[in-house]
């Protein structure tokens, strides 16, 4: 056997394997090697139903009773259901598309079940729970791995199944690549005196440990591990970026602050001291022999763009080095056309006393400011028209969409790049920005997904980060309300109320968890449709209602944002996935169904949607829970300060398997477990900057080797 053969050529599989085994992405020995277990179940774990909570994983045994096989309300797909009963209580038990479980199991059948509950419409329910025969023990018990002591309890690991694949499966055929020895010599990618220093098993070790525990510290040892390694060499890619990005070349910006002082005067507000402090920063940053490469993190509404826009001003009245004509230029790139274009009104409004120059482009528009025809006003350009303006330096601010990174587009003497809403500038995008006279440009990213501490630091190792946690003054906060079944009439009611003053409502329908991404969709999409239809039918009859979700294009979506944007659509349900970080100041109302379902950082950043209004914003947190627990800690929204605090809470509250949120960072479940443990992730920093700034990543091959292959599944671009 070798690490690199196929699973096919080492074990015989059946066509129902092979698919699920490529469903899993995994084709080799060593992808199985390092396929872990989602988690371990133990005698300790087992618990009487009384005892149950929503969240709790555990293991109950009991009989199985009303079992039935029917077809899932909204998705049509065929599932088992019935309930288990063990003296204690009775709870409800579903299997969704696994209607055979009904014929496998039969009333009065005792067995054991695994899984985790959650809280539904029809209280709490364990959902696709592992179950045993309680004849035969968990598994197996008489293979000499699992033969504990009588007091130690088994510690068995339980595997992420797809249908044609068991976990038991899984286990075996681990179980016998290890029993091959293969495994023994395996050489560490971590040096060894990181390992020791922390206690951390070799990979030899871990790899046994986490499959095949034979006790507790067995498993989380190793699960520390790989959770350690996991933040390491983001870290170490991190650090490097920022090692190369510091041996750039950038240009020497000269700031004014009398000057900018006058133009931020002009600002029809005061700048807030998080405002004043990230500008003090980004002008502490050009003044530093390397390019900026900067984070600002602030909640929608904290003045970001404000923030930008003297950042701008301060790059663009320098002239280029040993010159006396022409400006520094900034780009400023935007997700969507219409974010692009609220910029770009933005921008113009902020400069138009300056006399300063400002072009748009997008896939569709091409516009300068001011027009010579009416300087208070844009104007269409020619697209050649505008690409030579900016190629020749007499425009020098230029905002847009992706299409800035676009190989037609040539700057004279790009200083500063600004990137709003996404997570970073990629390594890419850098090098398509990148000047002919080699020097780099400034970096600014913004974003306002607000994150945990210990994410920001692995995640954006290698940039600064600006935290913008300060609202403006006088802004009325969001009135969020947690709404219970019992509640929905009244607020709609509300709701009608205040539409027939004019304003709009957003309606965010349920996260539907599931692994697959298009039946994700497809699922939300018929959510949507369902509920659009179920509102214009009983609740906001005379009301125009349309719909936003992944399935649809670009340009369909831009459509339906412009007329809810222009007051054609006055109620517009949409899906969670669907990114609305637009400007539709009208639209002071927000319904999120199925609130519980939603990490709490998500459910702020949706709110976030109704800020841009002078008229006072409400949110209803619709939840469908009957428990407290779930209740008691969506009410965090209306207490926490800011985004940021409610990052931490989701961190802390949820179980590693359901940062949902989460997920887009690229970090598994594994690597989240390290992401709570503070110390952790300073440690995996130090050692990966020690690394690269002593230069020591040349000698150590197989950790460099790992570096690069990982490289290519880590995207946080
Ligand atoms: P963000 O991009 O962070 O979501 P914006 O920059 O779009 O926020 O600002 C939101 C609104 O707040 C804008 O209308 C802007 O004019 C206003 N604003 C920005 N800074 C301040 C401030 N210091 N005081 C009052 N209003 C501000
Ligand atoms: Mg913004």
């Amino acid at each position: 056997m070798q690490l690199t053969d196929k699973i096919e050529k080492s074990f015989r599989l059946m066509e129902a394997q092979k698919k699920a085994l490529k469903k899993l992405g995994l084709e080799t020995l060593k992808d199985l090697l390092f396929y872990f277990p989602v988690r371990y179940s133990d005698m300790s774990e087992i618990k009487a139903i009384k005892d149950l909570s929503d969240g709790d994983v555990a293991t109950i045994y009991g009989e199985v009773s009303g079992l039935k096989t029917k077809k899932a309300f909204k998705s049509k797909m065929p599932m088992a259901e019935g309930y288990i009963s063990d003296g204690t209580g009775k709870i409800k038990v579903t299997w969704f598309r696994q209607a055979y479980i009904a014929k496998m199991l039969h009333d009065g059948q005792k067995v054991s079940l695994t899984g985790k509950v959650s809280d539904s419409k029809y209280g709490l329910t364990l959902q696709n729970p592992e179950f045993e025969k309680t004849n035969s023990l968990p598994i197996d018990v008489h293979n000499s791995l699992f033969a504990k002591d009588q007091n130690e309890g088994f510690h068995y690991p339980v595997y992420k199944e797809t249908k044609g694949i068991t976990s038991k499966w899984i286990y075996h055929t681990v179980h016998k690549i290890v029993g091959s020895g293969i495994v023994k010599n395996l050489e560490d990618y971590i040096p060894e005196e990181i390992l020791n220093r922390y206690k951390l098993p070799k990979l030899s070790t871990a790899l046994v440990w986490v499959h095949m525990p034979k006790n507790k510290n067995h498993s989380e040892s190793s699960r520390k591990r790989f959770a350690f390694e996991e933040v390491f060499f983001i870290q170490l890619s991190r650090q490097k970026e920022k090692f190369e990005n510091n041996q750039k070349k950038s240009f020497k910006i000269k700031v004014d602050e009398k000057d900018i002082k006058t133009f931020t005067d002009k600002f029809p507000f005061k700048l807030t001291k998080a405002q004043d402090k990230a500008i003090s920063q980004i002008w502490k940053d050009f003044s530093g022999a390397h390019p900026m490469s900067r984070l600002i993190e602030g909640d929608v509404g904290s003045g970001k763009t404000a923030v930008a826009a003297t950042a701008t001003y301060s790059v663009i009245k320098n002239r280029p080095d040993q010159k006396d004509f022409g400006n520094l230029q900034v780009a400023y790139m935007a997700p969507t056309e219409i974010l692009a274009g609220q910029h770009f009104e933005g921008f113009t409004k902020y400069f138009k006393h300056t006399g300063i120059q400002i072009g748009l482009l997008t896939g569709s528009t091409c516009k300068k400011f001011p027009s010579k025809v009416d300087p208070s006003g844009a104007t269409n350009i020619s697209k050649a028209q505008l690409l030579k303006w900016v190629a020749n330096g007499e425009i020098p601010i230029l905002i847009g969409t992706h299409s800035l990174i676009y190989k037609s587009v040539k700057f004279k003497h790009l200083a500063l790049g600004i990137v709003d809403e996404q997570h970073r500038f990629g390594t890419k995008q850098r090098a398509k920005l990148a000047n002919k006279e080699g020097f780099a440009p400034h970096f600014l990213s913004m974003t306002a997904t607000p994150i945990p501490r210990t994410l920001a630091l692995t995640i954006y190792g290698d940039l600064d980060l600006t935290l913008l946690d300060q609202m403006p003054e006088g802004r009325k906060p969001i009135i969020t309300e947690i709404i219970t079944p019992d509640k929905r009439e009244q607020t709609y009611d509300f709701i009608k109320e205040k539409m027939a003053e004019g304003r709009q409502l957003y309606v965010i329908c349920p996260r539907i968890d599931e692994p697959d991404p298009e039946k994700e969709f497809a699922l939300q999409t018929k959510s949507v449709k369902a509920e659009a239809e179920r509102l214009k039918k009983e609740i906001f009859k005379d009301k125009k209602i349309d719909i936003l979700h992944s399935k649809m294009t670009k340009t369909e979506k831009e459509k339906v944002m412009e007329k809810f944007a222009n007051g054609e659509v006055e109620i517009l349900v949409a899906t969670s996935v669907v990114e609305v970080g637009v400007n539709v100041p009208n639209a002071t109302m927000i319904i999120i169904e199925g609130a519980e379902r939603f990490g709490l950082s998500q459910l702020h950043q949706l709110r976030g949607r109704v800020i841009r209004s002078n008229h006072q914003a409400y949110c209803y947190i619709f939840s469908e829970s009957k428990n407290e627990k779930s209740i008691e800690r969506l009410k965090a929204l209306k207490t926490a300060k800011n985004g940021f605090e409610l990052s931490e809470l989701d961190l802390k509250l949820r179980g590693s398997g359901d940062l949902a949120g989460m997920k887009q960072w690229g970090v598994s479940d594994l690597g989240m477990e390290a992401i709570k443990n503070l110390k952790m992730v300073e440690a995996a920093r130090k050692e990966a900057t020690n690394i690269v700034e002593k230069n020591l990543l040349d000698d150590l091959d197989l950790t460099k080797t790992e570096l690069e292959n990982r490289a290519l599944k880590i995207h946080f671009e």
